[in-house]
């Protein structure tokens, strides 16, 4: 599926949805370039599922839980991941094999631990449609 958003708050109602319709165990995996949107989808999505706290990117812990919503959300952040063993350290299976919903900023760097099945949402940029303009593709 591909959808264009043309604000952060059309981005945010995207997750929204998305956050309100999430089963346990699912993965969301998020890819796109720095400052794209992948927190303000994630924003969203925190708040479909009854998160009020707010979510921000977890710069340097990895990891932020928030447990409040209907389903725990396990918020990933991989950016400054140095090496994938690192997931290894913070325990990361519990969470990816778990009842929670996972989304995880900058998946790809740590592709090979990505399980088969997961969400892909790719969040790109086109400059010929303006500053604000998002393509989201879901797979
Ligand atoms: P990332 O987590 O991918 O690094 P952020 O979500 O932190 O990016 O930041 C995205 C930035 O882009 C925010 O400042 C947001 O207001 C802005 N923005 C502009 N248009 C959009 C859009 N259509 N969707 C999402 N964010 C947008
Ligand atoms: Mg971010």
């Amino acid at each position: 599926m591909e959808k264009e958003t043309w604000s952060p708050e059309e981005t945010f109602a995207l997750g929204k949805k998305l956050g309100e319709e999430a089963a346990p165990g699912e993965i969301f995996c998020l890819d796109g370039d720095l400052g794209v949107g992948k927190t303000v989808f994630t924003q969203g999505f925190a708040a479909g599922l009854g998160v009020t706290e707010p979510v921000n990117s977890p710069t340097f812990t990895i990891l932020q839980i928030y447990e409040e919503g209907r389903l725990p959300l396990y918020h990933f952040d991989v950016y400054r991941i140095g090496d994938p063993e690192e997931m290894d350290e913070i325990g990361y299976e519990e969470y990816f094999f778990g009842d929670g919903v996972c989304l995880i900023e900058w998946a790809s760097l740590i592709g090979e631990l990505i399980p088969e099945g997961a969400r892909r949402v790719l969040i790109e940029k086109d400059e010929n449609k303006g500053f604000d303009y998002r393509r989201i593709t879901l797979k």
